[in-house]
């Protein structure tokens, strides 16, 4: 009851807006009405403010127009916050149908028993990812029309969206072109304009003559330059609807699919959230909440569909966009915590000497930001607890040289190192430079052939193993042995590392390259072949800050943020379509001069089937057509592995002049010979993505070329590729990424297991960190959650990880 009256007052004030305060809203004017109000409802808190600001011979009538304007607009402010501010659960919805008894079912009931919602209509939300009433409470608008802008229609301007409330004068159906079309007039106080619907005939028949009604949408002047202003198929509804769901507020608009209407979704949803939105439990805690100045969830979520202002919205947004970041953050740091303090590590020694002599043995002296990442590891490593740190660097930064000095220190106490990458060619590749370096800092003997090789240090004989999946079954037994009798200290190798078989002697060091091909799951595999191993991960994906600590949140970070001195820059041009033939003159006279090329198939995101016939189908045009007399290769993501491998091979050891490859395949090898990177449909690519593919070239002494093909660059294409033209640093062009597409779209996501992000932007690095900060506070308290009010949450970060799944 109590709402209502609040209701009612807040469409009369609405409509003395509307009617250009002109105190014409109800009949016998505001006073009489306000001080009725006052009488019916004395003994409310909740008009207890109107009391306030009426009393003392209070008249609306004498008020000048700005003047009842702002008492209008104060008055309608401090209603909001009233109706906002009462407890929704107490007070049942006047919205409901009287009908309806006490919601049957629960939150995590399919949307069927809600009113109006046939199997047939839950199979187009099933489509929109909604099956649930939860699901549906957490379908967010895209966006929101602000359609608060009342006017009278004498006022009406062309362009704008603007709100009247008028009654209806008629209302017919008209042919409007080939159109069967509503057209209709309507007035108010201060004039008539004209409204037509085109192509719902069928309206014609709803708008009743004399019906009180809201519209809102744009008005444009027909015909043109005649004065004549009409709205153009704006939203409507009827003012004795009980609350205004299209016109007069910020409208929400959802995500649409095929049969779903933007009115009746925004009905459904509507409904759904006044009934089901107070059954939401808080799961955050109080003292959270508090500290953070966070509105509740049932708060949160109404104001999100239904937002009584903007303030209001973005008050809603913070706190789902809170919760979100909050939910990874304790699922990151809970692993981090359980994994650090559950167990305790084996801490090293570093024996400076031998470090030394490693280093003095290279043919370069470390880069500044080397040195810094190298003493942050060496420092973990000198501690109880495992180490868990992400190196971050640009290919060809120096991480390798970094990653074999530590698992040098780890074979000096005593341990078994591994490193782990994502194909056999990338093992194989580090194989050979990790031996090559660190046959130099003894001398080498024995022999070195691809599988073992034993070069010895003087004090610390060294073995290094590659175990990889292409190996014969003998082989691999014979190394597998090995590796458990501590015979050999060092195993570089694929997934086949974490494969059950694999036991360690003593395994003290694990480093994992290009870490985002590799799960968290895979991660914990290959430490749980450990005694509580230090885990250092490797990436070249230059990852912004912000994303790391949400992907990565479980790992200390390090980054090498500068490249060894004397790199020759890669040139990079973004070609228009003409330009394709001197492209390939261009590839043509490098191959002349004995190099080598890579081309990237565009990105085809319907289906990675689709994608392979198109990069086969270019593959053939290209080799048959373009390049007949050169040696090409192709690689996609659906050739069995060892094809995939061999090809790679091929091409690494020259046996390929150009490389055609789609994009799922990432070529993470060095090849110094390739000196062209032509990437096809280049202004499809994330920034990251190409500066990814660019780093495959420009890795010897070869001047280097990247070269961009776009056949019709959207404006946002346009300015990744001028973008890309000009800024070589990754970490720059990450966060330019991140910023143009969001982190849905951002290199590597996907494959790593983050969770839906609706409400967040990684961009906001300050709500990210608090949600960090009181994620580290609360499990500092209440390590993994177990005290009675926590439980709820402990529930809401299990179940988010569950879908958020892991990497595969
Ligand atoms: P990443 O693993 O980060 O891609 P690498 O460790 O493979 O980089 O280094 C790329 C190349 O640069 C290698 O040939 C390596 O020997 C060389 N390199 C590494 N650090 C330096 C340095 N500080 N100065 C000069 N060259 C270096
Ligand atoms: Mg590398």
């Amino acid at each position: 009851m109590l709402n209502l009256g609040v209701k009612s007052l807040q469409k009369i004030l609405q409509l003395e807006q509307a009617k250009g305060y002109s105190n014409l809203a109800v009949i016998g004017g505001l006073d009489r009405y306000l001080h009725g109000c006052l009488e019916k409802t004395d003994a409310t808190e909740q008009l207890l403010f109107l009391k306030e600001v009426c009393s003392a011979g209070f008249s609306y009538a004498a008020l000048n127009r700005d003047e009842r304007k702002e008492w209008v607009e104060g008055m309608l402010q401090q209603l909001a916050e009233s109706v906002a501010g009462e407890q929704p659960a107490k007070v049942p919805s006047p919205r409901l149908p009287k009908r309806r008894i006490a919601p049957s079912g629960s939150l995590d009931s399919p949307i069927t028993v809600l009113k109006g919602i046939s199997p047939t209509l839950a199979a187009k939300f099933a489509k929109l990812g909604v099956k649930t009433i939860r699901e549906m409470l957490y379908f967010f608008p895209r966006r929101h029309l602000d359609y608060t802008q009342m006017k009278p229609i004498s006022e009406l301007e062309k362009d704008q969206e603007q709100t009247i409330v008028a009654t209806v004068w008629e209302a017919h159906t008209a042919a409007l072109g080939w159109r069967k079309s509503t057209e209709a007039t309507v007035a108010d106080d201060t004039g008539t304009v004209r409204v037509v619907w085109f192509n719902q005939p069928y309206l014609a028949k709803r708008l009743r003559t004399n019906a009180q009604i809201v519209l809102s949408g744009k008005v444009s002047e027909f015909p043109r330059r005649s004065g004549k202003l009409v709205f153009e198929s704006p939203e409507w509804e009827t003012l004795e609807a009980e609350d205004l769901i299209h016109t007069g507020r910020l409208v929400p608009l959802y995500p649409l699919t095929e049969g779903l209407n933007p009115r009746r979704v925004r009905k459904l949803v509507k409904e759904a959230v006044a009934q089901w939105s107070p059954q939401l439990v808080d799961f955050l805690p109080q003292e959270v909440r508090d500290r953070c100045s966070l509105v509740d969830l049932p708060q949160a979520i109404q104001q999100a569909h239904y937002p009584d202002s903007e303030q209001r919205k973005d008050e809603a947004r913070r706190r789902l966009a809170f919760d979100e970041l909050f939910l990874i953050q304790l699922g990151v740091l809970a692993r981090k915590q359980e994994w650090q303090e559950g167990q305790r590590g084996n801490p090293f020694q570093i024996d400076d000497p031998l470090l030394e002599r490693f280093l003095n043995s290279l043919p370069f002296t470390l880069t500044p930001a080397q040195q810094k990442v190298m003493g942050e590891i060496l420092s973990d490593l000198e501690k109880s607890q495992p180490m868990c740190r992400l190196l971050q660097g640009e290919v060809g930064s120096g991480k390798t040289v970094v990653a074999t000095a530590v698992l040098l220190v780890a074979v000096a106490n005593g341990y078994q190192g591994a490193l782990m990458a994502p194909t056999e060619v990338l093992a194989e590749q580090h194989f050979h430079n990790i031996s090559t370096l660190l046959s130099k800092v003894g001398q080498p003997e024995g022999e070195k052939g691809p599988l073992l090789s034993y070069p010895s240090l003087p004090s610390y004989p060294l073995t290094i193993a590659l175990l990889t999946g292409s190996l014969s079954q003998g082989e691999k037994q014979k190394i597998q042995q090995l590796i458990r009798q501590g015979e050999v200290d060092l195993v570089i190798g694929t997934h086949a590392l974490i494969q059950k078989e694999v036991e360690f002697n003593r395994l003290g060091l694990v480093v994992v390259d290009e870490q985002h091909r590799f799960g968290v799951l895979q991660r914990s595999a290959l430490r749980q072949k450990g005694f509580n191993p230090h885990v250092l991960v490797m990436s070249a994906t230059p990852i912004p800050r912000t994303l790391a600590l949400t992907l990565y949140g479980d790992l200390d970070l390090s980054v090498i943020d500068q490249l060894p001195p004397g790199r020759v820059a890669i040139e990079t041009k973004w070609l228009n379509p003409g330009q394709r033939e001197a492209a390939y003159a261009f590839l043509r006279r490098k191959i002349a001069e004995g190099r080598q090329a890579f081309i990237i198939c565009p990105l085809i995101e319907e289906s990675e089937s689709i994608e392979t016939k198109a990069a086969v189908a270019e593959y053939q045009r290209l080799s048959e057509d373009v390049f007949p007399d050169l040696r090409l290769g192709l690689l996609h993501g659906r050739l069995p592995t060892s094809e995939k491998e061999e090809v790679m091979r091929n091409f690494r050891d020259g046996e390929l002049d150009i490389l055609v490859s789609t994009p799922v395949v990432e070529v993470g090898i060095d090849i110094p010979n390739a000196v062209v990177m032509l990437i096809e449909g280049a202004d499809r690519f994330g920034l990251s993505q190409l500066h990814q593919f660019r780093g495959r070239v420009g890795r010897g002494e070869h001047k280097s070329h990247c070269l961009l093909l776009a056949e019709t660059p959207s404006l946002e294409g346009r300015e990744r590729l001028k973008i890309i033209e000009r800024t070589r640093d990754g970490f720059l062009l990450a966060e330019e990424d991140l910023k143009i597409r969001g982190p849905g779209e951002f290199f590597g996501t996907r494959q790593s297991g983050l969770p839906d992000l609706r409400m967040a932007r990684l961009s906001d690095v300050a709500l990210l960190e608090l949600a960090r900060e009181e994620a580290f506070r609360l499990l500092r308290d209440d390590p993994g959650l177990k005290q009675s009010e926590h439980l709820l949450l402990a529930k809401e970060v299990a179940q988010l990880w569950e879908k958020g799944g892991e990497a595969s």
